[in-house]
């Protein structure tokens, strides 16, 4: 995901419009299974940094030229929102989080191409496929996506809503641009699809777009959350042969090697030396960092062999400043760059993966932890924060 201070402000993004009711501004025709009217609707909300979360009723435009609403079935709890909320991303409030998850076109707007009833799964970096990124095959860069400090809706009290990624998905509802959402076949089960938006296309996408880890190499993983246990599978997919699932967490074991680990090893002062004694002295081919902190990427950069690859897919905060050192850069000669949204572009790539979650390739099973409703998404980001299980889904009927 993208650092939103750093984003530019999206030129091309709708106005927020005041919530009118149906009729007041240009008259639009009434979509099927629709109105135009505005919709009220329960979502997940941070009022402030540190403060608790609540769900709270939202009042949610209706969509504009382009613009669809989707009714959520579910979305997941992932450690980006957890970062707005606890202060290692910067963000604006009062925040509806969530920006992994699925559901149904419930409302198009004027000019929508989607049909109402249509399966989604929602995009938070949708693509301009305009920009100087885009027209280079690199929509995960796109300049012009939609700006997540554009607030949108409202607060039951009147005050301006501002949206995880464009998107605040930990909602009953989303009114979003059409290019952000993505058709899925139906019959897919929800705790599993919503995934496919964040954390999975995140896991596989770093493994088979940006490291392309081949049949045969060795990898590490380091931080076993969600994406971290998508990065394993997809590693164990790719044919990789000895994978290194690494966490502070010993609970973790199982989960790891349920996603497709060879061996679980704890994070401490032994870790550089478990791993050289599973890979020949030498380290690993490709070490993930999932984690998102300057001290992760070091431990990553130090288990990985001369010549390979660190790929860093976890987010972190913009003043943890990784140190390595000169000499050891030239000599060691590996590569250290980033995964952003797993260098995919989601339109061509989530239809692949729904389609191999639908056929039985694809089994998300072990990713998820439980499902929850709304109102405990609160204690779900306890859990999150507390680094029990891997993903913990919030569906809704
Ligand atoms: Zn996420
Ligand atoms: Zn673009």
């Amino acid at each position: 995901m993208t650092d939103p201070e750093l984003s530019p402000a999206a030129p091309g993004h709708p106005e927020l419009s005041p919530v009118t009711p149906a009729g007041h501004a240009e008259p639009s025709p009434a979509a099927p299974g629709g109105g135009t009217e505005p919709v009220i609707v329960r979502a997940l909300v941070a009022r402030g940094s540190g403060a608790e979360l609540r769900v709270e009723r939202v009042r949610l435009p209706a969509p504009g030229p382009g613009e669809v609403r989707v009714t959520i079935r579910a979305a997941g709890v992932c450690h980006s929102d957890l970062s707005m909320v606890n202060g290692t991303l910067a963000a604006r409030f009062p925040l509806v989080l969530g920006h992994e998850a699925t559901g149904v076109v419930a409302e198009v707007g004027p000019g929508s191409q989607l049909t109402v009833g249509t399966p989604v799964v929602l995009n938070w970096a949708p693509a301009c496929r305009a920009c100087w990124w885009c027209r280079r095959g690199e929509p995960w860069l796109c300049a012009d996506t939609t700006a997540p400090t554009v607030p949108r809706g409202e607060t039951d009290d009147g005050v301006p809503l501002h949206l995880t990624l464009g998107l605040g998905a930990l909602a009953e509802a989303v009114v979003v641009p059409e290019r952000a959402v993505i058709p899925i076949p139906a019959g897919l089960p929800p705790e599993q699809a919503a995934l496919l938006g964040c954390a999975v296309l995140t896991g596989v996408g770093a493994v088979r777009n940006t490291a392309r880890v081949t049949p045969g190499e060795s990898v590490a993983v380091v931080g076993l959350g969600g994406v971290g246990l998508a990065v394993l599978s997809a590693a164990r997919r790719a044919g990789a042969t000895t994978i290194l699932a690494i966490d502070v967490a010993e609970a973790k074991r199982d989960l790891a090697l349920a996603a497709g680990a060879t061996d679980f090893l704890l994070s401490d002062d032994r870790l550089s030396k478990e791993v050289r004694a599973r890979t020949e002295s030498r380290g690993v081919d490709h070490a993930f960092e999932c984690v998102g902190r300057a001290a992760t990427i070091r431990a990553a950069w130090r288990l990985t062999r001369r010549g390979g690859a660190v790929t860093v897919v976890g987010m972190g905060a913009k003043d943890d400043m990784v140190s390595l050192g000169a000499l050891d850069i030239f000599h060691s000669a590996r590569t250290l760059r980033s995964s952003v949204y797993g260098s995919s572009d989601p339109d061509r790539e989530v239809p692949v993966l729904a389609a191999e979650l639908a056929d039985g390739t694809l089994d998300l099973g072990v990713l998820v932890s439980g499902t929850v409703p709304l109102d405990e998404a609160p204690a779900a980001f306890d859990r999150l924060a507390r680094g029990e299980g891997a993903r913990w889904v919030v569906t809704l009927d």
